[in-house]
């Protein structure tokens, strides 16, 4: 008998293969149209990439991401565990621009980069992170907490290998994925990222592939990483499969204008393109929570919205 799941799921999966590791084409468009409140501040959206407009496509769900984070209604949990990043920099393999973003990939054919601990039972392996970010620096994070919206925001996409063999098999399935959010504002410039900064202007346009090898992405998380929101949702970027174990860092780190500008540098079109459009505001709509509990390792009653800005590391 031929079950739904067993036609949508090989199609999605081709999908999120087309789209994530060969992208050509963007018409593809979200489950759910963003709430009121986000597209308000959010006006830049009507100017956004062509990935997020025409006709609904991908059916939707009650678990999307991204959300706003609202501190005071967060639940600390207490069987939280500290995060456990092992990653081996030999496993960095290149940099590309997929037309939406960059993706910093990981050889993730062994489990050489790996993420444990915090909300997950298993064993997770890296295989890329990449950034959404605005064209300013009002705006460009994902999730939001309290309302805050942050410049940029960092992704680093990791597979359940304990129970998937494949990450293109993890993504359509329940716990197949975890994702650490780190939220990144403007200040000091970040020594870790300049090495990465320094590769961009390479993969100026859409398609564009070089070796970047030997980078840590341990660089890039917050020096706290014991202090975090997760919940359970979904890929921001189609098929929009609600497989993720979201890990957000309460921490931020800090990123100079400077580098920023080389992030909004790059191009979603190709060097074929007759009008060139520059990489930014390349981040989802925020999604309504349909009653799902966002829980906190740390205690959130000292952690209101002053906390979380006078972060410094
Ligand atoms: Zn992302």
């Amino acid at each position: 008998m031929v079950t739904l799941s067993s036609v949508v799921r090989p199609l999605a999966s081709q999908f999120h293969r087309r789209l994530v590791r060969h992208a050509k084409s963007h018409r593809i468009t979200p489950a759910r149209r963003c709430n009121l409140a986000a597209c308000s501040s959010k006006y830049v959206l009507s100017q956004m990439h062509p990935m997020w407009q025409g006709p609904l496509v991908v059916p939707g769900g009650d678990n999307q991401s991204p959300i706003d984070i609202v501190v005071r209604k967060s639940v600390f949990d207490s069987e939280l565990k500290p995060l456990v990043t092992d990653y081996d920099p030999d496993t960095c393999q290149q940099i590309w621009n997929n037309g939406y973003s960059f993706l910093v990939e990981y050889n993730d054919t062994t489990d050489k980069s790996t993420l444990k601990g915090g909300p997950l039972q298993d064993t997770f392996r890296l295989c890329q992170f990449h950034f959404h970010w605005g064209e300013s620096n009002v705006w460009g994070s994902e999730h939001t907490v309290d309302r805050r919206m942050f410049p940029a925001e960092l992704h680093l996409v990791h597979w359940n290998s304990d129970k998937y063999s494949l990450f293109e098999e993890a993504v359509m399935e329940d716990n197949g994925l975890a994702v650490i959010g780190v939220f990144l504002k403007v200040g000091k410039r970040h020594e870790g990222l300049q090495k990465l900064v320094d590769a961009l202007p390479a993969i100026r346009h859409e398609g564009s592939v070089v070796e970047f090898t030997r980078f840590d992405p341990a660089c890039l998380l917050p020096t706290n990483t014991d202090d975090y929101w997760t919940y359970h949702g979904s890929l921001t970027t189609p098929p929009l499969t609600e497989s993720v174990s979201w890990i957000i860092m309460k921490q931020h780190i800090e990123v100079s204008h400077d580098q920023l500008a080389v992030f909004r540098s790059l191009l979603f079109t190709s060097a074929k393109d007759d009008v060139q459009k520059s990489m930014v505001n390349n981040f989802r709509v925020q999604q309504p929570l349909c009653g799902r509990t966002v829980r906190s390792s740390f205690i959130p009653f000292l952690q209101e919205v002053s906390s979380v800005e006078g972060d410094k590391h």
